[in-house]
């Protein structure tokens, strides 16, 4: 690992104007469970790390406005997950936290840098020896000649075909969640579901947010749509393995009918994914398991294939009607 110089400021403010003091080369750390990772791969070297940890007004969950529940960028996974609200209100957000990385790992992470987690693709950790875009722009991608068994059949490139590896976000973006940062240019939201970029000819580029910009809260707007809701996980095995498939469903029945569906596919796609036109497919019908399966085959009407990941169509669509049928037991 390379050295690197360590700064604690108190406040939001302080943190981003030593962001664009060291800049370029500095990076934001709060439970360091990803970057510290990287950075003894070698695959990030800041010259500079801001610790944020210490900043008041960045914990915590605050379930006290009607149309939202705001969570802190701070904090912690496993107390979110733990949350009675979050386990009421939004139980595929529960869901999808506790069914990510190892308890351990949840006591550590954050939401926010949960968030920003980087992809897991054996190429762009394993170290220069290996052509990889988001590594090295220009050197090619190992993967789409290599081991692509883990790798995503739904908005890869010629530039890279990396899965985009979390859990939350995918359950954000079934939720429409947003998230509101701070930058020296001041305050702005942006939705989860356009928080991550495809990764087109830039792969490196992995989200919308500027270097310099700090996640400060995500907000979930609450609503009927959240109770009956389930993320869906299906991996190697049951614990500590990232999704091969995984689907973050809600639905709203009025009467037998989807007033309301939400459909989010991780494990299987280069960001947190919202399948629209599977979530449109299912409006004013019943939700039997055969209308489900209709719609799970819509979510994977455009997936492409790599030489070894076929099997993650197959069964996404098996992931995504389970889904939808437990998210229907739960109305
Ligand atoms: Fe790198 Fe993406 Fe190719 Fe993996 S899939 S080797 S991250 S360019």
């Amino acid at each position: 690992m390379r050295d690197f110089v360590y700064l604690r400021p108190r406040d939001t403010g302080e943190a981003v104007a030593l962001h664009a003091r060291h800049a370029p080369g500095a990076r934001y750390f709060a439970g360091g469970t990803t970057l510290f990772d990287l950075m003894k791969l070698g695959a990030e070297a800041p010259a500079t790390v801001i610790d944020v940890t210490r900043i008041e007004g960045l914990h915590g969950i605050d379930t006290r406005r009607r149309d939202e529940l705001h969570i802190g960028a701070l904090a912690l996974m496993s107390d979110v997950a733990a949350h009675d609200n979050v386990q009421r209100e939004f139980p595929a957000l529960a869901e999808s936290l506790s069914k990510a990385a190892s308890q351990q790992l949840r006591n550590m992470a954050t939401v926010g840098g949960n968030l920003l987690q980087r992809t897991r693709c054996a190429y762009f950790r394993g170290g220069p020896e290996f052509a990889c875009n988001k590594r090295v722009p220009g050197s090619g991608c190992a993967a789409l000649g290599g081991q692509n068994r883990g790798h995503a059949v739904l908005g890869g490139s010629e530039a890279c075909v990396a899965v985009y590896p979390g859990d939350m976000a995918v359950a954000l973006a079934a939720f429409d969640a947003v998230v509101d940062t701070l930058s020296p240019r001041g305050e702005r939201s942006v939705p989860v579901r356009e928080l991550h970029r495809a990764p087109g000819s830039t792969p490196h580029l992995e989200t919308v947010l500027a270097d310099d910009e700090l996640i400060v809260r995500i907000r979930v707007p609450r609503g009927p749509v959240g109770r009956a809701s389930t993320y869906h996980k299906v991996r190697d095995r049951e614990s500590y393995a990232f999704a091969l498939a995984s689907a973050a469903v809600a639905v709203h029945l009025q009467g037998n009918r989807v007033a309301e569906a939400r459909i989010a596919l991780g494990g299987v796609a280069t960001r947190p994914w919202r399948a629209t036109a599977a979530e449109r497919s299912l409006l004013g019908r019943p939700l039997t398991r055969a209308a489900a399966r209709r719609a799970a085959e819509l979510a994977f009407a455009e997936a492409q294939p790599l030489s070894h990941n076929a099997f993650k169509v197959a069964l996404g669509i098996e992931t995504v009607t389970d889904a939808l049928m437990l998210a229907k037991d739960r109305s």
